[in-house]
């Protein structure tokens, strides 16, 4: 049997002459959290839609369970839905809006009961069962609406943003509580965000989209450290990104004329004289005080420009003697901050954390 818990082939959705969703094809693997990550309007909710039954595509194929479900009602799908702003029932309290789907299936009362308690200790509401909705905060208000989605037992749910309304803190609390209802179900999460921490955190898989398509996707460790497009590489924390020509290329890698001097890459099948873009992430670029203004290949030599001190880590802004600015970053050493203001250093990469990428 298939591993794929749902199979979207081909899916194409146009309003007008508007094409929302570009000839897309995904699987999600049974058991895993996807995140689909994008910016705002790149097709991100339409998709999760689709696979919902919610919205049909104008083209294409959905697949759940090894059955075709494209032309299937939502409510016949066995899939589940948490959206952004809940969607609770005011007039009921806590227990009753997760009761209210096992009811309408005609549940007998004791089960009722058994399966809402237990999701209510699922997701640590026990004590809140008698609480109306308004009485509750917004975090708790999206536990319920987990536990109203998750009662029915789907094989998947889909999360629209389902954090995007609380604040910060909160956020951050309510991943580490998904990720452990995730562990204690196992049901296949499919999950929306535009946020790259809330993807980078939570998910098994990311798809990064752009406009309607599908620009990569990977771990979330294979998004940070080998993103293959321009895109990806800017939309996956800070980086630093040059523009350079390939100065010379053999079987084994090439050679990079940068803005900062030369650089040697391990990257295969670029030709020599061809224009190129590059990705340092500031972590893998050393900094060390300068004893000259010479360069080697790999090093680039300037004058610190900026220094921020973000908690954990100090990120220095360097701006090499060409004009070009790089950001580095190092944890905070005990001694404190290493270079103030105009220090003269010497940046240094290894050839691995330089990452080519398609335009
Ligand atoms: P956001 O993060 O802002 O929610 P998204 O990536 O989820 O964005 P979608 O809501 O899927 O984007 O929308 C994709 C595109 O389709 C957008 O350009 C949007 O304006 C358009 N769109 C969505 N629904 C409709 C509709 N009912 N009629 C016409 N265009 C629509």
């Amino acid at each position: 049997m298939s591993q794929n818990i749902v199979e979207l082939t081909n899916i194409t959705k146009k309003w007008g002459i508007f094409t929302a969703l570009d000839n897309i094809s995904l699987n999600v693997r049974k058991g895993e959290i996807l995140t689909l990550l994008g910016p705002s309007g790149c097709g991100k909710s339409t998709l999760m839609r689709i696979a919902a039954g919610f919205e049909s595509a104008s083209s294409g194929e959905v697949t759940i369970g090894g059955r075709n479900m494209t032309a299937v009602p939502p409510e016949k799908r066995p899939v589940n839905m948490v959206f952004q702003r809940y969607a609770l029932f005011p007039h009921l309290d806590v227990f009753d809006n997760v009761a209210f789907g096992l009811r309408l299936k005609g549940i007998a009362k004791s089960a009722v009961t058994e399966q809402v308690n237990a999701m209510l200790n699922l997701v640590q509401l026990q004590d809140f069962s008698n609480r109306w909705i308004g009485e509750i905060s917004g975090g708790q208000a999206q536990r319920v609406a987990l536990a109203r989605a998750l009662v029915n037992r789907p094989s998947v749910l889909l999360l629209d943003e389902p954090l995007a309304a609380l604040d910060l803190k909160i956020r951050h609390h309510m991943l580490e509580e998904l990720k452990r209802i995730h562990t204690e179900t196992g049901t296949t999460f499919i999950y929306v965000t535009h946020d790259q921490d809330e993807a980078m955190i939570l998910s098994d898989r990311v798809v990064l989209m752009n406009k309607g398509t599908i620009e990569q996707i990977g771990t979330p460790d294979e998004m940070y450290g080998a993103p293959k497009t321009l895109f990806c590489a800017k939309f996956f924390g800070e980086t630093n990104l040059l523009d350079g020509r390939v100065q010379d290329a053999d079987g084994s890698g090439a050679v990079l004329s940068l803005p900062v001097g030369a650089a040697t890459v391990g990257t295969r099948g670029l030709r020599s004289g061809s224009a190129v873009h590059v990705s340092i992430r500031p972590e893998a670029i050393n900094i060390s005080a300068a004893t000259g203004t010479s360069e080697s290949s790999n090093e680039a030599v300037g004058k610190v420009e900026d220094v921020m001190f973000i908690g954990s880590r100090v990120v220095y802004k360097v701006r090499h003697a060409e004009g070009t600015l790089l950001k580095c970053q190092e944890p905070r050493a005990a001694a404190g901050i290493r270079f103030g203001v105009g220090s003269p250093v010497s940046l240094k990469w290894d050839p691995a954390s330089v990452v080519v990428l398609a335009s």
